[in-house]
């Protein structure tokens, strides 16, 4: 998607501080934290969101899941919350698939 953000992230088009990086995952400082630590675990091929996660992405799914628990464990956040936007109902901005991980102060309530 030429138009999309994470993609270009992705390609290296526009800047980010990164944590982590592989064939198929990216995880990325967000760049307008809601918390001390915040990042993102950004599939790399474009998904729009949950919702266009297919058969076949499982392991994909479940790998950024694991990944966010390590690299927060890595970053010294043992308590965080992990949030996925769908739809803009929902808040989703970006629409390319992301999971945002957020800790470092006490959560409340969902907002
Ligand atoms: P959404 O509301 O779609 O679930 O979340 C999108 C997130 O992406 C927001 O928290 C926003 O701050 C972050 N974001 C948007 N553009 C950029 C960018 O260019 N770089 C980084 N690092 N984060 C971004
Ligand atoms: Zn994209």
């Amino acid at each position: 998607m030429s138009d999309c953000i994470f993609c270009k992230i992705v390609k290296g088009e526009i800047p980010a501080k990164k944590l982590y990086e592989d064939d198929e995952i990216i995880a990325f400082w967000d760049i307008d934290p809601q918390a001390p630590k915040h990042f993102l675990v950004v599939p790399k091929k474009h998904l729009a969101a949950v919702a266009a996660l297919e058969e076949g992405d499982e392991r994909l799914a479940g790998r950024m899941l694991r990944l966010g628990a390590r690299l927060a464990a890595e970053h010294g956040v043992g308590d965080f919350r992990v949030i996925f936007n769908n739809g803009p109902m929902a808040g989703q901005e970006v629409f390319h698939l992301h999971m945002h991980i957020l800790g470092g102060r006490q959560l409340h309530g969902l907002g």
